[in-house]
């Protein structure tokens, strides 16, 4: 087998067998296959595409090119979400508490931010002492000791998904469905969860701009997680403007709190609301409505909020610190009186990355406050 071979075979439109797949999957990771040859086959796949079988293939030799995490232990009620990213989103921060004080596990591995959209580990990083990279080890024990861990780079998961979105982001072959699908949940198996949530942003702020696309994606992910025995559902959600009311790292996770104690934004609760009765539904089996009262319920008895104070902790985290700088939060009124029926998600994103909230460059620093 050669990768000149499997180059020429997807440009002339042939569907990939599991063999060659795995082939060029393995020796692309262990740098045998150098880039401009991957920049090819990539290029070849976003045009031609992958059949079903392919992109299941591709997916699993993602999955099997690094550590495959184990979460049986928690029998049945390790839960795992996705977004494909949009500004202003916070929900992890939030449901994974709700959850955790409905008995789930959450054993939540998030990323950084990427462009305009954050990411979950920089706005946990904004509360002092709060560490993100713990050991596996201290991670499995403390979704075991209190349902939750919120944390980042677990283990070595999926490192050939690693390389090849590092390649795909520099080479103009990120708009592919097969090559997306594949990217999220190879990474999503290695994890382990049984019932995984796919929040899939569609609008101006998100990554797929038009609702067909976007329904094509979440069902595609929907069937690789069937064939791999996780369950799995979707939500397609609006990115036009921005999910909530505060976009920074410290001032989202005070939204959060807002939204644990009962008092949040109506879109963002909303949402936060559904991503978790959704999880719920499927892990307990009990019907959608119930989920959702007891979700509800887990916020207004100050559950959830308790939950998330014991994450924090847990974590080497001050919760106190969240609001030291409270007072440095000041308000621009509108000179006019009138209703705000748009705004702009990438432009508030953009702004955003201008005063440091994520990062231009790999290295830059973030202003967490
Ligand atoms: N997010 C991922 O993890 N992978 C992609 O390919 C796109 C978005």
């Amino acid at each position: 087998m050669d990768i000149i071979s499997i180059i020429e075979k997807k440009k002339n439109k042939e569907e990939l067998t599991k063999e060659e797949i795995e082939y060029f999957v393995d020796n692309y990771t262990n740098d045998s296959i150098p880039d401009y040859q991957m920049s090819s086959l990539l290029m070849a796949i976003v045009l031609n595409g992958m059949s079903e079988e392919e992109t299941f293939n591709l997916t699993e030799a993602m999955m099997n090119s690094g550590d495959v995490l184990d979460l049986s232990i928690f029998n049945g009620l390790a839960v795992d979400k996705h977004s494909t990213g949009g500004i202003g989103d916070k929900t992890t921060i939030i449901i994974g508490p709700i959850l955790a004080s409905l008995g789930c596990k959450v054993a939540k591995i998030s990323g950084r931010g990427l462009g305009i959209t954050g990411g979950t580990a920089d706005k946990l990083e904004s509360i002092k002492g709060y560490n993100i990279s713990i050991t596996k080890d201290q991670f499995l024990k403390q979704v075991e000791d209190i349902g939750i861990s919120l944390s980042y780079n677990i283990g070595n998961l999926a490192p050939a998904d690693k390389k090849i979105y590092a390649l795909r982001d520099v080479t103009g072959t990120v708009d592919s469905i097969p090559l997306i699908a594949s990217s999220i949940m190879s990474k999503k198996l290695a994890l382990g969860a049984d019932a995984i949530i796919l929040d899939v942003k569609v609008g101006k702020g998100a990554f797929m701009k038009d609702i067909e696309e976007a329904r094509k994606l979440a069902n595609l992910m929907i069937k690789i997680g069937k064939r791999f025995n996780r369950k799995v559902k979707a939500i397609l959600t609006n990115m036009d403007i921005p999910l909530g009311y505060n976009i920074g790292n410290k001032i989202e996770v005070m939204e959060c709190i807002n939204v644990l104690e009962g008092n949040g934004e109506t879109n963002l609760t909303a949402l936060s609301v559904a991503l978790a009765s959704n999880l719920l539904n499927m892990v307990k089996e009990i019907p959608l409505e119930e989920c959702e009262k007891e979700v509800i319920n887990s916020i207004n008895s100050g559950k959830a909020i308790e939950k998330f104070k014991e994450l924090v902790s847990a974590q080497g985290g001050d919760y106190e610190s969240i609001f030291e700088n409270k007072n440095k939060l000041f308000t621009i009124k509108s000179t006019k009186s009138g209703y705000i029926n748009d705004i702009n998600s990438e432009l508030v994103g953009l702004a955003s990355l201008k005063i440091k909230v994520g990062r231009e460059t790999k290295d830059d620093p973030i202003d967490y406050d």
